[in-house]
């Protein structure tokens, strides 16, 4: 842009002072960089919902067009210290799992494999403590128009778009209504069913034994099965400059109000106002059966004050049909719907096996000669034996120089979460 195009912009919008453009310019800060707006509601019933915000966070200290949000909700059960360790821990966990000093579009596809194992970290050394509780994950990385979505449990998360369509960004990890998820806390041992109450009668949702918990997926949660995991579902989409709206919230709002019905009750209305209006409808419609956790958060295209509202039409389906896909995703069965083209989708993966979520580039540290684990980070040097691909479970033993590399510790977790004790790892190869 040169000077003389932007003192005519100067002229256009008045309260942006030349000084500032020509600053964003030096920076390299695209103007058209959205602004994040935010507002939060709840109601307690047991105290165990904990959120996050994070509204400017600069992945370089002291450059602010480094900056991204992060917003976060964790559902806790069974006692509050795992969703308050995640909610301590769970960032700094992800950032620690992607290499420094790298650009914007790097970082942004390292982050769905840094997500991994920043949860999976996070669980170890909650386990450590030795508490039994534990906690929903669903946390949401805004960088630009991209958003990345990591989650374990039933806490959703919901994209508005400016074209009226509502989409689910999360998966529900319940063992009620989630099959491929039944099918593989059964593969590793567990027992899913309902509850027997006396007499022999069955009551209540599809559970997991041993420990009766109704999820598939959590942070924590000791004393239940290994086969719970804490690898999230991770879905990562850029938006169009229209910019959209997220609904992030416990299941005690999901419960009560389906998705759209949840978006349409607040369109047109400024975040604050929108979560608290969310929270109301859910009450209104069930009362207060849960611990009810809302957050709404705008990615605003640049000196808008509010979305625009948008005009209730029928159209409003809840549906992932609305992604226009690009090739590197490996979801199944999603169709694309060519005339919205709002919304690209990036990334998506929900699977359970470490050895599908880590790829295989942790390198050698050329500086110091050591691996480094994947999950926790830890370096080691090569020839413990502590490659993923020197054992029995993943690719061959002929390879034991590509990674992911894990350490001993993180290889024991892996293990256990697919239900493989130690001991019968030689017969399963
Ligand atoms: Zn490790």
């Amino acid at each position: 842009m040169s000077r003389t195009e932007v003192s005519e912009m100067k002229q256009i919008h008045q309260p942006i002072p030349l000084g500032t453009l020509i600053g964003r310019e030096l920076r390299n800060e695209k103007v058209e960089k959205p602004t994040v707006k935010y507002g939060q509601a709840g109601l307690a019933k047991k105290g165990e919902d904990y959120f996050l915000t994070k509204p400017d966070y600069q992945r370089v200290p002291g450059d602010p067009s480094t900056s991204f949000s992060v917003f976060a909700i964790f559902d806790g059960h069974n006692g509050v210290s795992a969703a308050i360790f995640t909610k301590e821990n769970l960032l700094n966990n992800v950032l620690s799992a992607i290499p420094q000093e790298i650009g914007r579009e790097e970082w942004l596809q390292a982050l769905p494999r840094a997500l991994v194992a920043g949860f999976v970290k996070t669980d170890i050394e909650f386990q450590q403590r030795g508490e039994t509780s534990g906690t929903t994950v669903t946390f949401v990385v805004i960088d630009d128009w991209t958003v990345t979505v990591a989650s374990v449990g039933d806490s959703r998360c919901i994209l508005d778009t400016q074209g009226g369509v509502v989409s689910l960004l999360t998966v529900d990890h319940r063992l009620e209504e989630n099959v491929e998820e039944r099918e593989r806390v059964t593969a590793s041992g567990g027992e899913v069913g309902r509850l027997n109450v006396f007499g022999g009668s069955e009551v209540g949702p599809l559970r997991c034994w041993p420990g009766g918990l109704c999820l598939s997926r959590s942070i924590g949660d000791t004393d239940v099965g290994e086969f719970i995991v804490p690898i999230p579902h991770v879905k990562q989409v850029k938006l169009s400059n229209a910019g959209g709206r997220l609904i992030i919230a416990s299941d005690g709002i999901w419960d009560a109000l389906a998705s759209d019905l949840a978006a349409q009750s607040c369109r047109g209305l400024p975040a604050e106002l929108a979560a608290k209006l969310v929270v109301k409808e859910a009450l209104r419609s069930r009362g207060l059966k849960d611990d009810t956790t809302c957050l709404v958060v705008d990615i605003i295209p640049y000196d808008h004050p509010v979305l625009p509202p948008t005009p209730k039409k029928k159209q409003n389906l809840l549906s992932s049909l609305a992604f226009k896909k690009r090739s590197q995703s490996s979801t199944k069965g999603t169709s694309k719907l060519a005339s919205v083209g709002a919304v690209e989708e990036l990334f998506e993966e929900g699977s359970a096996m470490l050895a599908e979520r880590l790829g295989k580039d942790f390198p050698l540290d050329s500086n110091s000669g050591l691996f480094r684990c994947a999950i926790c980070q830890v370096q080691q040097p090569p020839g413990e034996g502590l490659s993923v691909n020197s054992g029995p479970f993943f690719s061959p033993a002929s390879r034991p120089w590509e990674g992911p590399f894990l350490c001993a510790s993180c290889r024991r977790k892996k293990d256990a979460m697919e239900g493989k004790k130690p001991t019968t790892r030689s017969v399963i190869s």
